[in-house]
């Protein structure tokens, strides 16, 4: 990991080792574009459906419904270290205020019912992460006469994390996931 100090130009050392960093010298052509249009006409245009996906995508509150193992694992995924609010992903306890559930752990036929009413106080638009080899399929219980043999029996899942657990690093990457799928649907209704 390259250190970026004024000594090596920041970037630029950085750059030569091999590891994409910042730097303060180059533009964005994307920003660079939006910039120069803002500066000529006062305002910029864009379609609906982008303003409202770029929204959607980037204020997504987590519902906190842990069932097992991989609840700590989710847990981890919270703490500062992976800082998931940069991506505009916040925990929220109530399922009235949020928009993705993440089904950590195993389900049980028992738990079911709770699971899918949860689900109904959620309000559209939701989303499904189903995480974890017992939410996938049943897991190592999956011939248990007590587990539902994947969470997608009871509720419509969007994002499969496999594993058992799966890392915290991989449920970031199912949630960096889900966005990409909101941003390719890009319409206002789901
Ligand atoms: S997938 Fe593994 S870690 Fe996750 S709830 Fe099932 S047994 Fe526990």
């Amino acid at each position: 990991m390259a250190i970026l100090t004024p000594e090596n130009n920041y970037g630029e050392a950085a750059r030569d080792m091999g590891s994409p960093a910042y730097d303060p010298k180059k533009h964005d052509p994307f920003f660079d574009g939006l910039s120069n249009q803002l500066a000529d006409k006062g305002f910029i245009t864009a379609a609906s459906d982008d303003l409202v996906t770029w929204a959607r995508t980037g204020s997504l509150m987590w519902m906190t419904f842990g069932l097992a193992c991989c609840a700590v694992e989710m847990m981890q995924a919270s703490m500062p270290r992976y800082d998931v609010e940069r991506f505009g992903f916040a925990p929220r306890a109530s399922p009235r205020q949020s928009d993705v559930m993440i089904v950590a752990g195993t389900l049980t036929n028992k738990m079911a019912p709770a699971l899918r009413k949860v689900y109904d106080q959620m309000p559209n638009p939701r989303y499904v992460i189903s995480m974890g080899s017992c939410a996938n399929g049943g897991g190592y219980y999956h011939y248990s006469y007590a587990v539902v043999r994947g969470c997608d029996r009871i509720v419509p899942v969007d994002v499969y994390v496999p594993g058992c657990p799966p890392t915290a690093e991989a449920l970031v990457y199912g949630i960096l996931q889900l966005q990409k799928k909101i941003r390719r649907e890009g319409n206002i209704q789901r």
